[in-house]
């Protein structure tokens, strides 16, 4: 526990990793298919890919070779270097991809203490200010317990109808956080960001 810091919950598949493109690579390639991220419109894979997903879905080396979403890796690190937030991933996980899922923010995130992993299915049992999440069973449970949900847009929510916040990308989810939480440091916060791109 931390001195009263908003507590973030990021999630890690198709927040911080692109899992779907991931997928459907993978399942492409097996399958000789020609499946887009467009195409999934539903967060269940199932019912966009057929059956034969199960055989891609929970494959350690799909989440090894995830590339990270755009800007994620930045904005994380400086949110985290800011010390203003006490942040954890949680994620959720077959048991075959645990592994490999530690090795990703090993490797992208190195800073990033491994202690502060929750893998975890039932992510409204997590105690925290805000989650940062793109599947929307997440963001209706997590709301329900109190905390405020946020949505990371992805073909599969972007067409749903609801009240929550949502951010359509790492950039924007850094501005809402700061504003929301420290609306008095922003341009302190902003202003040393500039000058750091410099
Ligand atoms: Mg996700």
């Amino acid at each position: 526990m931390s001195d009263n810091k908003p507590v973030l919950l990021i999630d890690q598949d198709d927040v911080l990793a692109e899992y779907i493109l991931g997928v459907t690579t993978a399942f492409n390639k097996k399958y000789h298919t020609q499946f887009s991220i467009e195409d999934c419109m539903s967060w269940d894979l199932c019912s966009v890919f057929g059956e034969n997903i199960d055989t891609v879905m929970h494959e350690p080396e799909v989440f090894r070779n995830l590339i990270p979403a755009k800007n994620a890796l930045q904005v994380f690190e400086r949110l985290f270097h800011s010390g203003l937030f006490e942040m954890y991933i949680v994620t959720a996980a077959n048991p075959r991809s645990v592994e490999a899922k530690y090795e990703w923010i090993a490797q992208y995130l190195p800073f990033f203490p491994q202690n502060r992993i929750i893998v975890c299915t039932h992510k409204f049992m997590i105690k925290g200010d805000y989650l940062l999440d793109d599947g929307m069973h997440n963001i209706y449970d997590f709301h329900k317990t109190g905390g405020t949900p946020i949505v990371f847009e992805r073909p599969h929510n972007a067409h749903l109808i609801h009240d929550f916040v949502k951010v359509k990308d790492w950039l924007s989810f850094e501005k809402f956080i700061i504003n929301a939480c420290y609306k008095e440091k922003s341009s302190e916060y902003f202003s040393f960001e500039i000058e750091e791109a410099i």
